[in-house]
């Protein structure tokens, strides 16, 4: 029999993951990545004997393949894709090729928002009840490359909207669903319904008894798209009503019931703050409760969780004046939250590569804790434009050092200075990570030279 024919295309984490099972299971496996490889890439591609090319996408080579595996990063508009497309290559993501390798029950998460901190805490959660899980997705090692060797009986899988794109017969046994906030439209045609239709992928495989955790108030469409969705066990979160089945936000207590089972818990008795994380704890909850983790277990793992760095992270503090790093919040809706969790007067660093925002959503928030806006990017006009006329103290700047001097300059002793950009970090940093480390270090030189 021919032996089929997998290309991959990009060779990062997923790719090269993708490339090791793929090699695994028997299959002629090629590897195009159209930039250059990392180092630890590349040598574990050529210690494992896997062809490969970079720099380029040698299309003659691509175009035989059976199947291609795409990075979730490669547009599915670019020419090369669209070939595949025309000539019936079916193209798949990483996530689609990996699941078809594992026994383990699959957990799936995704929304514009919040993917990474309720992905870590479900993992945290499972772990701490002693089950035998894995992380993958967006996040962590390649999922591909832990189904190698098939150990876990659980993952839990970050996924984003490009992944699920292409994905089409996954299935998943817990899906959550946080939100959908206009984000990354330039990848959808500018149309918000399909960004939409692709969030809601994540239900196209569901069966009766699969539990389907959503936000029901992220957007309207979002609970009528819920009502049309396949038969499934839908466990809504909302931060209004009561929610039972499903998880809602009263008096402080997060309050979840799935199935038979009950919780309830202060949410000031947990690590993380604000109404965006209270969402983010009922789902992870409800998607605990689902694999049968007990109440007991879901409040110790609660307690004893740790965010990833950037998502509202303490920076330091002087002269009681806090300094937050939200490095993370790359668009509105995430400032919008991260606003909503201020108690104290706010001093806000904002900008850098604005990605069609609208700040509307923001106005009421900002006229309640905004006491003065301090632009971070390589062009501020539009941030300026737009609050110009309802901050009274707006300063432009390129520098980090700066911004965050003109914080402390401005602040009161009790006042907040938040770093929550509404916009990518490309325009004066490599990366949301490097935006954030770079906050924290002038953060700590300001407070040791203060
Ligand atoms: P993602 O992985 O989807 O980007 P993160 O957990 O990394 O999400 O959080 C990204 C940013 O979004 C953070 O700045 C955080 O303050 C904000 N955020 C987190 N959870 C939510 C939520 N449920 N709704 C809206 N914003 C959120």
């Amino acid at each position: 029999m021919e032996v089929r024919k997998i290309v991959v295309l990009g060779g990062g984490e997923s790719g090269v993951g993708a490339a090791l099972l793929a090699q695994a299971k028997g299959f002629d496996i090629f590897l195009s990545d159209r930039g250059s490889l990392a180092e630890s890439y590349r040598s574990t591609l050529q210690d494992a004997g896997i062809s490969f090319e970079e720099g380029q996408h040698t299309e003659e080579r691509i175009l035989t393949a059976s199947e291609v595996i795409k990075s979730p990063g490669i547009p599915a508009t670019v020419p090369l894709v669209q070939k595949l497309r025309a000539q019936g290559i079916p193209v798949i993501s990483e996530i689609e090729f990996a699941a078809r390798y594992t026994r383990a029950r699959l957990i799936g998460i995704t929304g514009s928002n919040g993917k990474t901190t309720t992905t870590l805490l479900i993992y945290h959660l499972l772990k701490t009840a002693g089950l035998n899980v894995g992380l993958a997705g967006n996040i962590g090692d390649s999922f591909a490359e832990q189904v190698i060797t098939d150990t876990f009986d659980y993952f839990v899988l970050e996924l984003s909207s490009f992944q699920l794109d292409d994905m089409y017969r996954t299935h998943l046994d817990v899906m959550v669903l946080l939100n959908i906030t206009p984000d990354h439209l330039d990848r959808y045609d500018y149309n918000f319904d399909q960004y939409v239709a692709s969030k809601f992928r994540i239900l196209q495989n569901a069966l009766p008894e699969d539990d389907f955790i959503y936000f029901a108030e992220s957007q309207p469409i979002l609970a009528e798209m819920a009502r049309r969705m396949p038969s499934v066990q839908s466990l809504p979160i909302s931060l209004t009503t009561i929610a039972s089945p499903g998880g809602y936000l009263t008096d402080g207590q997060l309050i979840a019931t799935n199935r038979e089972q009950s919780f309830a818990f202060a949410q000031a008795e947990t690590p993380l703050r604000g109404p965006h994380n209270a969402i983010n704890m009922l789902a992870a909850i409800l998607a605990a409760q689902s694999v049968g983790v007990s109440e007991e277990v879901i409040k110790t793992g609660l307690k004893t969780f740790q965010n990833a760095a950037h998502r509202l992270e303490p920076a330091g503090a002087i002269n009681g004046i806090q300094f937050i790093n939200d490095s993370k919040a790359t668009n509105v809706d995430s400032v919008f939250y991260a606003l909503s969790s201020m108690d104290a007067p706010v001093i806000w660093i904002a900008g850098g590569l604005d990605k069609g925002n609208d700040y509307s959503q923001l106005d009421e928030l900002v006229g309640q804790k905004v006491k003065a806006l301090i632009c971070l990017g390589a062009d501020n006009h539009k941030l300026v434009n737009y609050f110009g006329n309802t901050i009274s103290s707006i300063h432009e700047t390129q520098y980090i050092e700066d911004a965050v001097a003109q914080g402390l300059a401005w602040a009161k002793p009790g006042d907040v200075v938040l770093l929550s950009p509404a916009c990518a970090s490309f325009d004066l940093f490599r990366n949301y990570e490097d935006r954030g480390n770079q906050f924290k270090t002038a953060v700590t030189n300001l407070i040791m030279n203060a």
